[in-house]
């Protein structure tokens, strides 16, 4: 056991939670469950795709030198239904989108070019070889690699291996979270309220993150504030790849989360970190389990989630680039800085010719979720001895 009493910074808590996220083991899914997943194989075609010489218009298959010509209508093709008769001088096969181009032609005539009567096809103009024809192998050639691993499985991904007749992939596995929000007076939505106590909003807020990022999450109901309640939830959410708590990490004489933790045989990392909001932020491990302890302000919890706890769920996942990806915006209002804690600002981010301008909203405090609800974008405010002019760069996260 390790208390670490110094704040870290953000970058060296990040790294340090990054550093005991390694991507979980891989599973063999089907592709219509591996949307946004992350491949932990390199996946190579055994097939061309186009398969075979195609269309690539509804029109006539033809043989250029025979053109401008009136050439009899010898057979249809239509995708899936190949024509049998190989062309003929003089002779003209209607194909349709995607069928395959008989053998002895060597362009195709867009209908919307020919003139048809009956059984013949006039075509005015001379066309060139090749036209209107999608050569096999012309997207994927047999052998070649589609995805490697690290790779998120996009759409296009997805389909490109369908294309090339791949029905499952081997991906990582996806973490399960358990939350476990804390605080004796917590009472969920929809329920009435007895004096002193509030609405539990920390963990459908909190599971929309994990999801968003991919996780699974199950919800445990509120824990009160004693150390029995937290031995039972704790010990019933260890079973998860990840644990995350809210509430109960501060210094209070009924923030019990650490305590018991610590008799629970989980091992801290961290606790504490130089940022507001969200400074009593705590991270540990059991075994491969790990434990995150979010401050209750829900606005703290909502930060702690999104600068650490997410980017925990996609490294798990086997993303190569978990890091929270803050992008450059300017400062529409000068913001003090704190001397000992970098601040995230909430503001609402408006795009202009010169990229993202950034506006603090009104409502900064760290219970403020309903405030929070305008915001865009979370700003990095380092921290520092003066303030941030109207116009300076900084970075913000979108929300
Ligand atoms: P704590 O971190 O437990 O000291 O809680 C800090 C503040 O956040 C207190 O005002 C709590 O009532 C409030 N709070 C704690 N957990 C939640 C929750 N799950 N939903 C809404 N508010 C909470
Ligand atoms: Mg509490």
């Amino acid at each position: 056991m390790r208390f670490v009493t110094d704040l870290l910074s953000v970058a060296d808590a990040l790294s340090r939670v990054l550093e005991r996220a390694e991507a979980l083991p891989a599973e063999r899914v089907v592709l219509t469950r591996a949307a946004s997943r992350v491949s932990a194989e390199a996946v190579v075609s055994a097939v061309d795709v186009p398969p075979f010489r195609s269309s690539s218009m509804d029109g006539y298959a033809v043989r250029a030198a025979d053109l401008p010509a009136r050439l009899a209508i010898a057979d249809r093709a239509a995708a899936g239904r190949p024509s049998r008769a190989t062309l003929a001088p003089g002779q003209a096969i209607e194909i349709s989108t995607g069928a395959v181009v008989p053998d002895g032609a060597d362009t195709v005539v867009p209908v919307e070019r020919v003139e048809v009567d009956g059984d013949a096809v006039t075509i005015p103009e001379p066309v060139p070889t090749r036209d209107n024809i999608r050569e096999p192998g012309g997207d994927v050639r047999a052998g070649s690699k589609l995805v490697s691993p690290g790779d998120v499985l996009t759409p296009a991904r997805l389909g490109a291996l369908a294309a090339c007749g791949i029905e499952s992939v081997m991906v990582h596995r996806v973490p399960h979270v358990t939350i476990v929000v804390t605080g004796t007076e917590l009472r969920p939505p929809g329920e009435p309220l007895a004096p002193g106590q509030i609405y539990e909003s920390n963990g459908v807020m909190l599971a929309a993150v994990m999801e968003a990022a991919g996780a699974t999450v199950t919800r445990l109901a509120a824990t009160e504030d004693t150390e029995d309640a937290h031995s039972a939830s704790l010990e019933e959410a260890l079973s998860s790849d990840v644990v995350v708590t809210s509430g109960g990490v501060s210094v209070g004489p009924h923030d019990l989360v650490r305590r018991v933790q610590t008799r629970l045989g989980v091992e801290e990392v961290f606790w504490g970190v130089a940022m507001r909001p969200g400074k009593p932020l705590a991270f540990g491990f059991r075994g491969r389990t790990l434990v995150f302890g979010l401050p209750g302000n829900p606005v703290s919890a909502l930060v702690g989630a999104l600068l650490f706890v997410r980017p925990a769920l996609l490294a798990l996942t086997g993303h190569p680039d978990p890091a929270p990806p803050f992008r450059p915006g300017t400062l529409a209002a000068s913001i003090s800085q704190r001397p000992e804690r970098d601040d995230f600002v909430r503001a609402r981010v408006t795009w202009a010719d010169d990229g993202a301008l950034v506006q603090p909203i009104v409502g900064q405090e760290s219970h403020m979720i309903a405030h929070t609800m305008a915001a865009t974008g979370l700003v990095w405010i380092p921290r520092g001895p003066g303030s941030l002019e109207a116009g300076s760069r900084v970075r913000f996260l979108p929300l």
